[in-house]
């Protein structure tokens, strides 16, 4: 019998994958992947790029062809027997790289490698693929003696398997609750795609009414726009209890445990790699250069945004008075803040609906691509998938040369992760065959289409779209032939939010937007007065949402540099502080934001979640390029191309934005286009 997850070549077969297949794939790999390093050590004396970094590059590359499948359809249609397997085998993989990170024979081969000519011999993206390998053998403890090695092996197989559980906690809150409703008085106030939305959701549960769920797209217009305030208290303390000892579902996933867990062993790891703490641990591959240098860009941020957004929130109270309500509690502002943007502005999320139907924005986003980087898009027929919904494309660029293709799974859906991602499906890297084409999967989380009609998309969920494919294309068009620094992989985690941001951009331009917009019914355009009142309320409270990214920044970042083991990770306390020091407004004392905060807990963004702020200064720099010389100009889209997303993870971010702004970034952008200029 044949095992689908083996195939080392073309793209997944989706279809076949079964449960069963990934325990004795990925074992067989592993084995398969230890056997050879010691052969490969053992037939050779003088080591080089060839006959030791290609090979087990090679055997990198089938380990991930077996797992991306698996890891991406345990977050996208997860089942309790793929999440069983697949829990099992993160351990096996967490041991296999941990092992390899601290193989001393594998370590000393490197070694001589960058210490002998062989280096010399080496282009500038080879190099820099011996220089990681090298700083990561020393982040896997490759320095340590033998009794801490093997407690520093210990505790990486142990955060993985917490991290899987946190996510998995999450995703069990989420889907445990719902809020059935079936008398009409309840509902006032909500728009029709929520109420459509409610139905089918009732329907496909057999249940009568309309049902609303904990998924975003189903959460998010109850707490906009439902009239209704009990309605919405019982939403909001669903949703931000999630996960925690309180709310609906209170102990039944608590993550409390699990986070104390993971921050211990954070810190242990850290400071048994010679860091004072994890923060520390987190800058050692990032562009930052000290934990001070965070912690201040943060605070400088977070002092020029604080008077405008208290002016905002000031604003706000005033008008929800005007209309009787006095004390305003968290989940009244989300509804106030919207009432007050059609009052100042006339404009509403679900106004814009309408003009942004599914294939006009996916169609107007290709033509907006191939606009400044003259690439083709086109969709493929036929391809094996997970799931109906799920499209297929593919890039070619002028020359006509398959640059990437790309997998694009829209709506949301039960079993399936919240939020929007791009991940890597098959890296792009030379081999003796020719250049394996790089594939994306495009992962989003909107609002499905109701019956018969496109889906209709709001303006943040376009925004949101044109984010993951800037991940995407710079996942896909690099021109980098070693995986380990090409697309995405080797780039700074602060500097990788830079071509998503960067491509959000679009979303505001007049003459992008009559690409990606045209009334689903009528195929007009957005008419100059309502594109007028979007552009007005573009700032609408951006110091308060400025502010919230801020809090969430800081306090990751200083719960991973204060950790101390004599108190304990103090998540609460920390984040309380940080509240009271940033935040204009203050949530009630049940909010358990943190017991759902996947980005830290349960991701890659530990120590890390400054990297959004710290990346849109370099994408606001890098589009105010386009700004001054047209935002379609071709040939600064192919110097971004070049420049940017070319090189993928090959030299220092710093460098390749430099090369393209022609100066290092500066700030000022960011504040302009956030309304905090000066
Ligand atoms: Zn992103």
């Amino acid at each position: 019998m044949s095992n689908p997850l083996l195939i080392a070549e073309g793209l997944p077969h989706f279809s076949e994958i079964r449960p069963e297949h990934v325990k004795p794939a990925v074992a067989g790999l592993l084995a398969e992947g230890r056997a050879l390093v010691e052969t490969l050590l053992a037939s050779n004396t003088a080591y080089t790029w060839d006959n030791l970094v290609e090979p087990l590059d090679e055997m990198d590359d089938r380990i991930s062809r077996a797992w991306s499948p698996v890891s991406h359809m345990n977050a996208v249609l997860n089942s309790e027997a793929l999440r069983n397997v697949y829990n099992e085998c993160l351990p096996l993989l967490s041991e296999y790289g941990t092992e390899l990170g601290q193989h001393e024979g594998l370590y000393q081969a490197y070694r001589q490698i960058a210490e002998g000519d062989e280096y010399r011999r080496l282009d500038t993206a080879q190099k820099k693929v011996i220089d990681n390998a090298l700083r990561d053998f020393r982040l896997s403890g490759i320095e340590l003696d033998a009794t801490k090695r093997a407690r520093f092996k210990e505790i990486i197989q142990e955060l993985s398997r917490l991290a899987s559980k946190y996510s998995d906690n999450v995703l069990d809150a989420t889907n445990a609750w719902h809020k059935q409703i079936t008398g009409e008085q309840q509902l006032a106030g909500l728009p029709g795609s929520a109420l459509a939305l409610a139905q089918q959701t009732a329907q496909q549960r057999s249940l009568d009414g309309w049902v609303f769920t904990l998924e975003f797209p189903s959460y998010f217009p109850v707490m906009t726009y439902a009239d209704d305030r009990e309605l919405r208290k019982e939403l909001y303390t669903a949703y931000v209890t999630r996960a925690s000892e309180l709310g609906p579902t209170a102990g039944l996933y608590d993550n409390g445990a699990t986070m104390e867990k993971i921050m211990a062993m954070r810190h242990e790891a850290a400071r048994l790699l010679g860091y004072d703490n994890y923060a520390e641990r987190s800058l050692a591959t990032k562009m930052a250069e000290s934990t001070d240098q965070v912690i201040d860009f943060l605070e400088d941020l977070a002092t020029r945004s604080k008077p405008a957004a208290q002016q905002e929130l000031e604003d706000m109270r005033d008008f929800a008075r005007e209309q009787g309500h006095d004390d305003l509690q968290a989940w009244d502002i989300p509804y106030y803040s919207e009432k007050l943007r059609q009052q100042k502005y006339a404009i509403s999320q679900e106004e814009l609906k309408p003009w942004f139907p599914e294939p006009r924005v996916v169609e107007g986003l290709f033509a907006i691509v191939s606009h400044l980087y003259g690439l083709q898009i086109e969709a493929v027929d036929g391809i094996d998938t997970w799931h109906k919904d799920v499209a297929f494309y593919r890039i070619r660029d002028a020359s006509g040369t398959v640059r990437g293709e790309f997998y694009l799974d829209l709506y949301a859906r039960p079993h399936k992760r919240g939020g929007a991602w791009m991940d890597e499906c098959i890296s792009r890297r030379g081999t003796a065959g020719g250049v394996q084409t790089p594939v994306a999967y495009l992962t989003c989380n909107f609002s499905p289409p109701i019956g018969d009609e496109p889906a209709l998309f709001t303006h943040d969920e376009v925004i949101t779209l044109f984010h993951e494919f800037g991940h995407g294309l710079h996942h896909m068009l690099t021109q980098i032939d070693y995986a380990g620094v090409s697309g995405i992989s080797g780039v700074a985690w602060d500097a990788v939010e830079l071509p998503s941001q960067f491509m959000e951009n679009w979303c505001w331009e007049r003459d992008a937007l009559d690409l990606i917009s045209g009334h689903y019914r009528s195929g007009d355009k957005i008419p100059p007065e309502l594109y007028e009142r979007m552009h007005r309320a573009r700032n609408f409270q951006s110091a308060m949402q400025m502010l919230r990214q801020l809090e969430f920044a800081l306090f990751d970042f200083r719960l991973h540099r204060d950790y101390d083991p004599k108190k304990g990770a103090r998540i609460r306390q920390t984040l309380e502080q940080v509240r009271k020091e940033v935040a204009v407004v203050q949530p009630p004392d049940f909010n358990r934001f943190e017991n759902s905060f996947t980005h830290i807990f349960g991701g890659g963004y530990a120590a890390g979640y400054y990297s959004y702020k710290w990346a849109e200064v370099l994408s606001a720099d890098a589009f105010s390029a386009f700004e001054e010389s047209g935002i379609f100009n071709r040939e600064t889209g192919e110097k971004f191309l070049r420049s940017i997303l070319e090189q993928g993870g090959s030299r220092e971010p710093m460098e390749l934005f430099v090369e393209f702004r022609g100066r290092e970034p500066t700030i000022d952008a960011l504040l302009r286009h956030s309304g905090l200029a000066a």
